[in-house]
């Protein structure tokens, strides 16, 4: 029982964290604010329940491969620009708000479940 509380308070921490920046921060980030509300969490503690909340649908995990996964607290689909300067990640809306495919269709006699755009670039605070 206690062990499922602490869990809860956990995962509630990290989701508050999460949703109250739109910086797309990695684990380690997370961890440190996390740390404020909960000095005795861990960083293995932050992954677990990371994984916890992307498996249940609650956050996004963006993963890019060779470098740290980024994770994001808007679950719903939408679409990102990586600054190649800077690392930031932002939330962009496509021309005319259009969606590149929509899920559960079929798109070559493939079944859609999700999709994923990035567009690269130089972020506007970086070409002023
Ligand atoms: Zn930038
Ligand atoms: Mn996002």
């Amino acid at each position: 029982m206690a062990k499922t509380q602490r869990m809860t308070k956990q995962k509630k921490v990290i989701v508050e964290v999460l949703r109250n920046t739109n910086t797309h921060p990695t684990a380690d980030w997370i961890y440190e604010q996390a740390k404020k509300e909960i000095p005795g969490i861990s960083l293995g503690t932050v992954y677990r329940n990371l994984n916890l909340l992307k498996e249940a649908g609650e956050i996004l995990e963006l993963n890019y491969g060779s470098t740290f996964s980024r994770y994001d607290g808007n679950p719903a689909n939408h679409y990102h620009f990586h600054c190649t300067e800077c690392d930031r990640i932002y939330d962009i809306d496509l021309p005319g708000n259009c969606k590149v495919v929509d899920e559960n269709t079929s798109l070559d006699g493939h079944l859609v479940k999700s999709h994923r755009l990035e567009v690269y670039g130089i972020c506007r605070s970086c070409l002023h």
